[in-house]
């Protein structure tokens, strides 16, 4: 069969500059102070700010019974590309076909003249990338808790046939009880039988799988791997593998990382030999050669260490003392 074309670095670059042209995302005043699903007989009224992303603004939100939750809102005016729309349905699609406790859980969507609007689940502790801005690295048993949750996540996904695509560590929301909650379906995709590859380009550089890169081979939940791969080896060190100031070093350094590994870990840091072996492990350019999640779970950096059994509130600021 005829190879796919594979893009280039640099283009892939100019696609992404692309998508940089201003979408306008929703203003505050344009956000309703009550929001109201007429399907489901819900009035949502506004309560502050959550963040904002390339599309979409997310505020906290309660509804008549005093409930809260994560409202993400994308003006429709933002929709006008058909591959803006396609994004945000695919997200709707595949996110809300999801119910797990370890993926934020999506109830409901609705729109009105101007806007649409996702209800999820609240994550009231922000992102792993917050928490690892306030700590250097995580200690090897949180790092080792979290990546358990994980697993369950991609594991559940996987078996769905959804390929997440942007694993990264603010796409990782963290719950009321410092549990993970896998987030931000935007760049998923459905996959129809286990050998069907998606080829579509996507995710965010640093963390994008050598196969989705450089288009050698088509990719599957693999790619969600060599992802969980990236946050190990970010949670356990405080920076990223393949971390370069431009773009096209990043490419380098993932692609050259196919004959001996191109990140380090760093002589002072206290990484353990299990950690290390686990990471070069996962970084495997080649899909067929990564490990399964099955795989992971059976390594020792998981199986003969200690797995704490709750990561306490305090572990936003710094060091926990772990149970
Ligand atoms: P985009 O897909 O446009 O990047 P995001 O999904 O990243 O939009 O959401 C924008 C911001 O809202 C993010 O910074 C994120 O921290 C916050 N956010 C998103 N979902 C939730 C949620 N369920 N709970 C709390 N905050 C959220």
């Amino acid at each position: 069969s005829p190879k796919p074309l594979q893009p280039q670095p640099h283009q892939l670059q100019r696609k992404r500059a692309g998508h940089g042209n201003r979408i306008p995302v929703v203003t505050d005043e344009e956000v309703p102070v009550t929001m109201v699903d007429k399907d489901h007989g819900v009035t949502y009224t506004k309560l502050q700010l959550l963040g904002e992303g390339g599309f979409a603004r997310c505020y906290q939100v309660r509804d008549q019974d005093g409930n809260l939750y994560a409202a993400k809102i994308v003006a429709k005016a933002s929709l006008e590309q058909q591959r803006h729309r396609i994004k945000l349905h695919g997200e709707i699609i595949t996110h809300g076909s999801m119910k797990h406790q370890r993926i934020v859980q999506f109830f409901s969507c609705f729109e009105d003249d101007n806007n649409v609007y996702l209800i999820m689940e609240l994550c009231e502790n922000k992102t792993l990338i917050e928490m690892l801005k306030a700590r250097r690295h995580l200690t090897e048993p949180e790092t080792r808790y979290y990546l358990v949750q994980l697993l369950d996540a991609c594991r559940y996904m996987h078996e769905k046939m959804v390929v997440h695509r942007d694993i990264k560590l603010s796409n990782i929301f963290l719950d009321h009880k410092m549990n993970i909650k896998l987030g931000d379906f935007g760049l998923s995709a459905m996959l129809e039988t286990p050998e069907d590859r998606k080829r579509t380009v996507c995710g965010t550089p640093n963390y994008m799988a050598p196969e989705i890169l450089f288009g050698n081979h088509r990719h599957n939940q693999k790619a969600d791997i060599w992802a969980l791969g990236v946050v190990l080896y970010t949670l356990l060190t405080g920076s990223h593998p393949f971390q370069m100031e431009d773009h096209n070093e990043i490419y380098r350094k993932i692609r050259a990382n196919s004959k001996k590994p191109t990140y380090v870990f760093s002589e002072q840091g206290s990484t353990s030999s299990e950690a290390k072996d686990l990471v070069s492990k996962m970084l495997v350019n080649d899909p067929d050669e990564r490990l399964s999640i099955s795989d992971i779970l059976q390594h020792p950096f998981i199986q003969h260490q200690e797995l704490p059994t709750r990561i306490p509130h305090s572990a936003l600021q710094g060091r926990p003392t772990l149970q």
